[in-house]
Parts: structure tokens; C-alpha cells; sequence
């Protein structure tokens, strides 16, 4: 009741949870990705291949023509830009291809190109005269199997006689009635119930069963259980295939379970390396006289763009703000926006309309915006028990393998306890972290 507002504490626990540590959100996450993607990640890794016969010869392609597609597929495949295969799908491919279909797990970091994959897959095996749905698609969330069900749209636009179907909560059907459309696209609870409790499809005519995204989807409870039924009810003919950004022993044994007698492919991310990063830290007492240190560093030093991280909504909000009044152009990330709005900021931030990211941590998670050439660590970043969070420390400073280019990161100190924070991640990864008078600044230029 209002009452019962009024009188409350000034925040609830929930809201003092979601301000000093905002709650991941694995799927917005991978949306946040998604939508900020519009190209190919680099790498320059070669993938790893375990057959399920080690004895059957390895193919792999550098062309798209190699592949014999149906000609609507390649002129889509073309239509979308793509010239040639990406480093997994040039293994994968061929894979999903073959005669008889083959099962795939395979995992690479998110837009190394899994989903043109097996979108590309289903879109050659399905068979537009029958009327039935013929491949099922699941994924971790509406909005992921929105984006997937845009790629199908994209790729297929020259192959208009397959359909494409949600299986998406709120896609109420009536009772009784048969799917039409070759390829159905949804969340696991929808899917099943569609497969069982309402027999709109029948599971024993599919083709090529694809689970996407199985880290985030293992994340939600349920969706591995729903999961491993939907497939319970799929012919044993029938293409499995899964993929994944990351590979935790729980990931895996879920996939096994998901796919028998896989073969594997594995492209292992660029590694992020501090080396060519000058890394240093600024003595201050309050975080007035932490934005007072980063008024001199900008007087002193030009800076295309920087990064700046903050712990808590509060202090990036405050932070934005100082740095507006004194006639910056800053971009604001904050938990409370919603993940199209986040990309939208991003994408500005990209295009150089804005030359300040100001961010909380959990945020700009996975985020790489290539050229930051100033990350500064308004704070420094911890986990929830207060300990150095050394993983994304490297992951917002370091550069990756050869595409890197040199980089400068700031960090700010204001107590003991940061100063400690610090120390331990500088032994961690053994690199000096030089401290910084920001009253003479001659030498970081
Ligand atoms: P993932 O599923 O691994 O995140 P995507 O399939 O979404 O990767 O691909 C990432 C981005 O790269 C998308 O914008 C996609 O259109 C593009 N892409 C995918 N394959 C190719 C290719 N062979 N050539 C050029 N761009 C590609």
C-alpha cells in the first residue's frame, strides 16, 4: 500500500542489491551483444576438430560455392554481405551439411558466426513442399529467438516458400490445429508445449533439432530439463546440433546429453594480454578528488576516447554529470536502461558522437569497443566478497592478441582498501602498475 511506501526504508534490499551489483543478466547480456554486432569478431585462433569418426576425412571450406547450396541460399548468403566462410563455419559447415547429417557441439565466442551457421543448415535441410515444421530451434530467451528468426528471414529472403513459426509465449494458437510452417523458433517452456501438451507439432518428423546459446540457456531454471525433453521426443535420425560462447563442465554435460555421438569443434578466444598497456594508478582521498585528478589528466593529456567504470549506478550517474558541466560530451550506461537503449548508446559511442563512456561494471561486461585507446578504473573492480575481480580488470584494459593496439589504463585510489585492491592485482598478473602525480603530468604523453 501507499502507506506501507511511504514509511518504508529509504531503499529495499532488492534495490541496494541491484545498485551496488547489478544483477547479471546472462540473456540481456547476449542481446546486448547481439545487437551491438555488426560484423565478424578477428581471430586469428584455428578451431579444434574431434570427430566422431577420427577416421573419416576432414572437410573444410574457403568458399561458399563449395558447399553445392540451394542457389536462393547462396544468393541470401551473398545478399547479407558475406564473402566468404568464417573461421567456423568453414569446418562447421561442411559438417552440417554432410550426408547423412551430422551431430554438432560447438563452441566459439559470440560473433564468430554460429548463428549464420546453423541458420545456413536448417535452411538447406528443411523441404518447402511439406507443410510441417521440419527443424525446431530453441533459445534462451523471446528477444535471442527474435534475432535468430531475423537472420533466418535475411538469409532465406530469396526462399520464400519455408516458413518460419514462434514458439514464444504469448503466440497463442488454437487447439488442435497443425503447424504449417517448416522451421519453429522459440523459448524451451513454449516448444515443449507445443511438441506435447498440444501436438501443434509433431516431434517425430523433425529434422534438425538446434540449441543455441546453451550457457545462457542452462542459466534459467528449467530450460535444460525442458530442453532434454523436447529432444527425447525427436527421431533418432534427427541433426542435433548446440552451440555455445563458453564451455563450464556444466555446459558440457548438458550438451552431451543434448547431443549423442557429437563431433566438436572449438574456437578458442584471442587472449587478452596486458603487455602493451602502460598501466598506471592515481592517489586520492575522496571521489571529488578523484574527478579532480581526471580534470587534470584531460587538461594535460589529449584523449580520443575513454572508458571510465564506475562501482555503483550513483557514482556513474554523479560522475556523467560532473563531466557534462564541464563541457564534455559523455555517454551514460546504467543498469536501469533497457538492453536496446544500452545498444543504442553503445553504437553512438562507436561512431565517435560521444568521446566519454561513463559505466558501472556489470554493465560493459563482454563489451569491446576496439578503439578505446583510455580505459580509467574510476573504481577499481571487485567481486561481491570484496576481492580483486582480476578477470575484468584484463577484460576491460587488455587487448586482444595482434589486433591490439598500445593502450593507456588510469586507475583511481582512494583508500586503504583500494590501495590494497591494487597491489593484489598487480601480483596477480605481475606488471607494474606505476603510480601517477597528476599535478605533473609530462610523463604519461
Ligand atoms: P554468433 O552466432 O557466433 O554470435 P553470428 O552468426 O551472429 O555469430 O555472426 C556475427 C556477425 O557476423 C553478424 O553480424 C553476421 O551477420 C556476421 N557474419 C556471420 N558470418 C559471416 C561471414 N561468413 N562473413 C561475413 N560476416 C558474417
Amino acid at each position: 500500500t501507499a502507506n506501507a511506501k511511504d514509511s518504508a526504508p529509504a531503499k529495499s534490499e532488492g534495490e541496494k542489491a541491484a545498485d551496488d551489483d547489478e544483477i547479471e543478466d546472462v540473456g540481456a547480456q547476449s542481446l546486448l551483444n547481439k545487437l551491438i554486432r555488426n560484423n565478424l569478431v578477428n581471430t586469428t585462433n584455428q578451431v579444434e576438430v574431434l570427430q566422431k569418426d577420427p577416421n573419416s576425412p576432414l572437410y573444410s571450406v574457403k568458399s561458399f560455392e563449395e558447399l553445392r547450396l540451394k542457389p536462393q541460399l547462396l544468393q541470401g548468403v551473398y545478399g547479407m554481405g558475406f564473402n566468404r566462410p568464417s573461421k567456423i563455419q568453414e569446418t562447421a559447415l561442411p559438417m552440417m551439411l554432410a550426408e547423412p547429417p551430422q551431430n554438432l557441439i560447438a563452441q566459439s565466442q559470440s560473433g564468430t558466426g554460429k548463428t549464420a551457421a546453423f541458420v545456413l543448415a536448417m535452411l538447406s535441410h528443411v523441404d518447402p513442399n511439406n507443410k510441417y515444421p521440419q527443424c525446431l530451434c530453441v533459445s534462451p530467451t523471446y528477444e535471442l529467438a527474435l534475432q535468430t528468426g531475423k537472420v533466418i528471414e535475411q538469409m532465406g529472403k530469396y526462399y520464400p516458400e519455408v516458413k518460419l513459426v514462434y514458439a514464444i509465449r504469448g503466440n497463442k494458437l488454437q487447439r488442435g490445429m497443425k503447424l504449417q510452417e517448416q522451421i519453429v523458433i522459440g523459448t524451451p517452456g513454449t516448444m515443449l508445449d507445443w511438441c506435447s501438451k498440444f501436438k501443434f507439432i509433431d516431434p517425430k518428423k523433425i529434422k534438425v533439432f538446434v540449441l543455441d546459446e546453451a550457457d545462457v540457456m542452462i542459466a534459467t531454471q528449467g530450460h535444460q530439463d525442458q530442453s532434454i525433453r523436447i529432444q527425447r521426443m525427436l527421431p533418432k535420425n534427427c541433426q542435433m546440433l548446440l552451440f555455445s560462447a563458453t564451455f563450464e563442465e556444466s555446459v558440457w554435460n548438458f550438451a552431451q546429453r543434448i547431443v549423442p555421438d557429437p563431433n566438436i569443434i572449438k574456437l578458442k578466444r584471442e587472449e587478452e594480454t596486458l603487455d602493451t598497456i602502460k598501466q598506471y594508478y592515481v592517489l586520492c582521498n575522496s571521489k571529488e578528488e578523484k574527478f579532480q585528478a581526471l580534470s587534470n589528466i584531460y587538461g594535460a593529456i589529449t584523449i580520443a576516447q575513454a572508458m571510465i567504470f564506475c562501482h555503483t549506478r550513483k557514482t556513474a550517474g554523479w560522475l556523467a554529470g560532473e563531466l557534462s558541466r564541464e563541457g564534455h560530451q559523455v555517454a551514460l550506461l546504467s543498469g536501469e536502461m533497457q538492453v536496446e537503449q544500452r545498444a543504442a548508446v553503445i553504437e553512438r559511442f562507436r561512431d565517435g558522437k560521444e568521446k566519454v563512456l561513463v559505466t558501472t561494471n556489470v554493465c560493459a561486461r563482454g563489451i569491446d569497443v576496439e578503439q578505446v585507446s583510455v580505459v580509467i578504473n574510476f573504481d577499481l573492480p571487485i567481486d561481491k566478497d570484496g576481492n580483486p575481480d582480476n578477470e575484468t580488470y584484463l577484460h576491460r584494459i587488455g587487448r586482444t592478441g595482434r589486433f591490439g593496439k598500445r593502450g593507456l589504463a588510469i586507475n583511481m585510489v582512494d583508500s586503504k582498501m583500494s590501495m590494497n585492491i591494487l597491489y593484489r592485482i598487480q601480483e596477480h598478473f605481475n606488471k607494474k602498475i606505476e603510480k601517477l602525480d597528476t599535478d605533473d603530468l609530462d610523463e604519461i604523453e
